[in-house]
């Protein structure tokens, strides 16, 4: 069995290029304050391992750890994160959705730790911040961050300092408090809990762990398109055609693209790539604004308002990485009413036998409209991530 080794060379400044040392704790570029991008000995893994070679490995995202950041097995703190199921939906639900000679694959991430996604994602961060000397982590949460970072913490033995906005799922309160999370609730917005952390953190000495502001949340969250790789079985076919991701802070689409650019770089798939498409809630859509108006940056959007609180992020510091995804791929980015998220969550459970939190509906949803306005074909091989579970958020009404 091979040795644990990540063959993490640097980080790179994503806009000014400027390299940095990966090897001690780093933010944002220390130059021109973009965010960094973790850089890889891609050659090493080339010769260093086949893709063969991973199905004897451990059962989570830390099976890819030549792609990952943390440099000795022992201070990965793990609780069970990735490899989670990709599910496909009956014959006539995907005919129903409008994918009358396709399929439609649910990507069900509400089955990790804490119950979203963001267990990739605090998984890495909180590993390599405690491997490189970290007592304290902190960090704004618009709701499943928040959770997953005081578990993660948690089982670290570190202490974490969480700023959420006043309205949260009472769930993420709650769990962030069970894990021991100190938790500060703000009047208003994930930025506003921003601000509060950005004030706080230099003051305490806390490791500041705010989404793409640190430069490990996405690699945990690369691992999103690695697994679409190995679920596909590898090759030049190997990933679906459409991508649907319910997008607010960005991590997911930022990391999955790097995902398929290394992936390619070491030989294990081809040079096709899915069409990533951007889904919001009307209440706050800054990245689908600036994609229609052809902007490479997004404006922050005010008054932002919507129940799939994961999608309440008015300002992303990576826009211009999810644009650039988003274009590159041949994308698009939409936004859906609340209406619709309420209709598709019931849908969902009903058609599909998944609880999926409203961020996830979102995502079907925006499927009816893909296909009504013609982006998509009804051909095509999609994936919609189910990035949460939706038991964590009051109960649609019909439903209780
Ligand atoms: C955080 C979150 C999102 C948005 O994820 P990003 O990668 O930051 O855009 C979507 N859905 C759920 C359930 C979330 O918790």
């Amino acid at each position: 069995m091979a040795a644990w080794r990540s063959f993490l060379s640097h980080l790179e400044c994503t806009a000014c290029g400027l390299r940095h040392d990966a090897d001690r704790l780093q933010t944002v570029c220390t130059a021109c304050g973009k965010v960094l991008y973790a850089r890889y000995d891609l050659d090493g893994v080339r010769q260093a391992l086949r893709p063969e070679d991973l199905a004897r490995r451990r059962w989570d995202m830390w099976r890819y750890w030549e792609l990952l950041p943390v440099r000795s097995a022992a201070n990965v703190v793990s609780l069970g994160e990735g490899l989670t199921p990709l599910v496909e939906v009956r014959r006539d639900t995907a005919r129903a959705l409008g994918l009358e000679r396709g399929s439609v694959l649910l990507k069900d991430e509400g089955q990790n730790p804490t119950a979203s996604f963001k267990a990739r994602g605090l998984s890495a961060a909180v590993s390599r911040a405690r491997e490189l000397g970290a007592r304290s982590i902190a960090l704004p949460s618009a709701g499943n961050a928040g959770s997953a970072a005081a578990a993660y913490a948690a089982a670290a033995g570190l202490q974490a300092h969480v700023a959420m906005p006043r309205d949260v799922p009472e769930a993420n309160r709650v769990e962030a408090r069970m894990y021991g999370a100190e938790v500060t609730l703000v009047d208003g917005l994930i930025s506003d809990a921003g601000r509060l952390i950005r004030e706080q953190a230099p003051r305490n000495g806390w490791f500041d762990v705010s989404t793409l502001k640190e430069p490990y949340r996405q690699e945990g969250k690369k691992t999103m398109g690695i697994e679409l790789a190995e679920q596909g079985g590898w090759g030049e076919a190997c990933l679906p055609d459409v991508i649907v991701y319910p997008t607010g802070g960005g991590t997911g689409i930022v990391g999955m693209r790097k995902a398929f650019d290394e992936l390619e770089a070491v030989g294990w798939i081809g040079s096709k790539r899915p069409s990533m498409v951007v889904v919001q809630a009307e209440g706050c859509a800054p990245i689908v604004r600036a994609f229609q108006s052809g902007q490479r940056y997004a404006q922050p959007w005010e008054n932002a308002s919507t129940s799939a609180a994961g999608l309440r992020v008015p300002v992303a510091i990576g826009d211009y990485l999810i644009l650039d995804a988003v274009r590159d791929s041949g994308g698009t980015a939409l936004a859906v009413s609340e209406d619709a998220i309420h209709d598709a969550q019931l849908e969902m459970g009903r058609l599909a036998g998944i609880y999926a939190a409203p961020e996830a509906a979102a995502t079907w949803a925006a499927t009816y409209a893909l296909r009504r306005e013609g982006f998509l074909q009804g051909d095509e091989r999609i994936v919609l991530f189910c990035t949460g579970m939706g038991l964590k958020y009051p109960p649609p009404t019909a439903a209780d």
